[in-house]
């Protein structure tokens, strides 16, 4: 269920902004000018004009084309709609699923922006094919329950996820504000009732409680005595921190985070059981305190020997190497529980991307540097990564062949240095020296 960096990388892997517009060139209406400008229409008849009224309001499903901020015309499917204040009885707002991009770029737009024209008139009922062929595990399946979604069976149902969809569709807080920066959000997340009405919520960025408004940000500043996540500092290096918060003593800020961390993770599914989890906070500090960047969390006992739960690098840190500096960080604590770890699964396609990369790093120094035969079961030993991720790994790299019912690594030096440069650099790298730790025992 990683996130990391997503808004540098669209679905497809290209790197992109996460606010630039796929180039779809084919799809421009001949009535837009190229800067959205309405170009000079013949005049309506009265039958299209009585056509586009009764199609109105649009149904929920409804397919249509929309203008958006590139001024082209792009698929987007209707999520829900709204009235709006002191109109008509047909004037809504439409809250839109661009089909083609991703849904941190769902947004609410005007009738203006839809081209009736376009109106496909059989309304889609069906779950979205991405979320049946989601595949969940068992303690994700609890994960969701706790969000009240029933769950009665083993295999989660359609309409399961479908409420599950429903219930999590439209952004409620557009922006957030966490010390000095302003964020733009990109998912739904599930704050208590009494906050559904914001558009705006303000944290205090060390205890992360969230407020209406500004003032009362301001007057919870000067009481709040915190200045860095609570918890133990396990790690510093220059301005660096990461605590360790323990989800059981720190309820409050475990649940916190989670509000917080949804907003920028689409997958995720919202636990309150934060009991069950240690959650790793990295810190730019100065002499102001220490600024969350960003964080993961980590079951604390696990029977699928996951060593990372969620990840995730606030907006305004990413692409400075945090996320690739978080995975690091997590399998150096697996190497001090003498244990492998492997991340919770599904992955998304980005966070994959991220593990493929360090996976890839990681093992090909080793091979680069090792003389004579290694088997993955020592390369496993040696850096704590799951057998079969190495192995999933290395086949994707071509450097795996069966042979007489056994895999053979064959590491070819051009060949790793081609892959090693593709994998790029590594970013910002664990100081183990700096990591002061012990691995989490429950007390009686
Ligand atoms: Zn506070």
């Amino acid at each position: 269920m990683g996130s990391i960096d997503t808004p540098t990388i669209t679905e497809n892997g290209s790197t992109q902004s996460h606010a630039a517009a796929p180039a779809a060139d084919g799809d421009q209406k001949p009535h837009a000018s190229a800067n959205g400008a309405p170009v000079e229409m013949p005049p309506e008849s009265e039958a299209t004009k009585r056509r586009r009224a009764s199609m109105l309001p649009l149904e929920v499903g409804t397919r249509v084309m929309c203008r958006w901020r590139d001024a082209k015309y792009h698929p987007v499917k209707v999520i829900e709609r709204r009235k709006v204040p002191y109109g008509g009885a047909n004037d809504y707002e439409y809250y839109v699923h661009y089909t083609e991009f991703n849904r941190r770029l769902d947004e609410w737009v005007k009738l203006e922006q839809l081209d009736l024209d376009s109106v496909e008139t059989v309304v889609d009922e069906k779950v979205e094919d991405k979320v049946t062929s989601l595949k969940m595990t068992r303690h994700q399946k609890r994960k969701i329950d706790e969000t009240h979604v029933e769950v009665g069976h083993e295999e989660l149902d359609a309409a399961s996820l479908r409420e599950h969809e429903e219930f999590t569709k439209v952004k409620n807080i557009a922006t957030i504000e966490l010390g000095r920066y302003e964020i733009e959000t990109w998912y739904f997340s599930p704050f208590p009732p009494e906050y559904s009405d914001c558009l705006k919520l303000y944290f205090c960025e060390f205890c992360l409680n969230f407020m209406k408004r500004k003032e009362q940000l301001q007057r919870h500043m000067r009481k709040c005595d915190l200045k860095h996540p609570p918890g133990d500092e396990i790690y510093r290096s220059g301005t660096l921190s990461m605590f360790e918060v323990d989800g059981k003593k720190n309820k409050v800020y475990g649940q916190n985070l989670c509000y917080l961390a949804k907003l920028f993770l689409d997958h995720k599914t919202l636990y309150y059981d934060v009991d069950l989890f240690l959650f790793y906070v990295l810190c730019e500090c100065d002499d102001r305190g220490c600024h969350m960047v960003g964080y993961f969390s980590k079951e604390k006992h696990s029977e699928e020997s996951y060593n990372l739960a969620c990840i995730l690098t606030l907006p305004p840190y990413q692409r400075k190497g945090y996320g690739k500096f978080l995975i690091a960080f997590s399998y150096e604590l697996s190497k001090k529980e003498g244990k492998v770890g492997t991340p919770e699964r599904p992955l998304s396609d980005l966070g994959l991307l991220s593990y493929r990369g360090y996976w890839t790093r990681v093992l090909l120094d080793i091979l680069k540097k090792h003389k004579g035969n290694i088997s993955i079961k020592e390369l496993s030993d040696m850096t704590a990564i799951k057998a079969e991720d190495i192995l999933t790994t290395l086949q994707s790299l071509d450097l795996i062949q069966y042979r007489k019912g056994q895999h053979v690594i064959c590491a070819d030096p051009k060949l790793l240095d081609r892959h090693l440069k593709a994998a790029g650099r590594g970013g910002l790298e664990v100081d183990v020296s700096k990591l002061i730790w012990t691995p989490y025992k429950e007390q009686s």
